[in-house]
């Protein structure tokens, strides 16, 4: 019973995803949906994101927190538009909730959507909100286990954003078990090495995003 429960609460969420998914293409934008842990340097990455890439493409965000609006001040302190969702205790963006925020939102004027999803490795991973593509980011400090211990999150990712490499030297983490470990699970996972702090990385991350837009 619980199974069937679990079920119809994704049935009903992917329909919400297409409606959304359709909005999307009429409004030829390209749609990321930004996973990761708390502190992984989520809005940090996006920060950058849109710093380098602003100029050539017209970048909205929508944030997910539980609770606040710090990320959503901090995003629009670059200068584009942004809509912060609380999600009063939910652990993730649901469908239903992206399409409530999106008349807020100037679809028509926008090349690229950014959504900012909680922090949590575990059921952002499991919610479609009608993006074209899933990347999450996973920094050095939080361990070379985390692929096997999280693996939907790893599975359901086109791209992995490896953050904080410049600490790299002060934690144990071992990078070639984590891409050995994440492509074991994800073949095709796409994977960048940064440091949102020094900015070593960046732009091949927003070279290969800036070819997923269609412009
Ligand atoms: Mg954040
Ligand atoms: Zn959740």
């Amino acid at each position: 019973m619980k199974v069937k429960v679990v079920t119809r609460i994704l049935e009903a969420n992917d329909r919400i995803a297409e409606e959304n998914r359709r909005l999307f293409d009429e409004a030829g934008l390209f749609v990321l949906n930004l996973m990761g842990a708390p502190g992984a340097g989520k809005t940090s990455l996006l920060e950058k994101t849109i710093l380098g890439l602003k100029e050539s493409i017209k970048i909205g965000v929508i944030e997910g927190d539980i609770a606040g609006t710090d990320d959503a001040e901090r995003i629009s302190s670059t200068g584009v538009p942004v809509v912060q969702i609380n999600t009063g205790g939910a652990c993730h963006l649901d469908a239903n909730m992206i399409s409530e925020v999106l008349p807020d939102l100037p679809l028509k004027d926008l090349n690229m959507l950014i959504v900012e999803n909680v922090g949590n490795l575990v059921c952002p991973a499991e919610f479609r909100v009608g993006e074209d593509i899933k990347a999450m980011v996973l920094s050095v400090t939080e361990g070379h286990d985390k692929p096997l211990k999280y693996p939907l999150m790893f599975k359901e990712s086109s791209v992995m954003i490896l953050n904080k490499t410049d600490l790299l030297p002060y934690t144990n983490m071992d990078v070639a078990k984590v891409r050995r470990d994440a492509l074991s699970l994800n073949p095709s996972l796409k994977i960048f090495e940064v440091s949102c702090t020094t900015g070593e990385g960046i732009k091949g991350w927003t070279g290969w995003l800036k070819g997923k837009c269609r412009q």
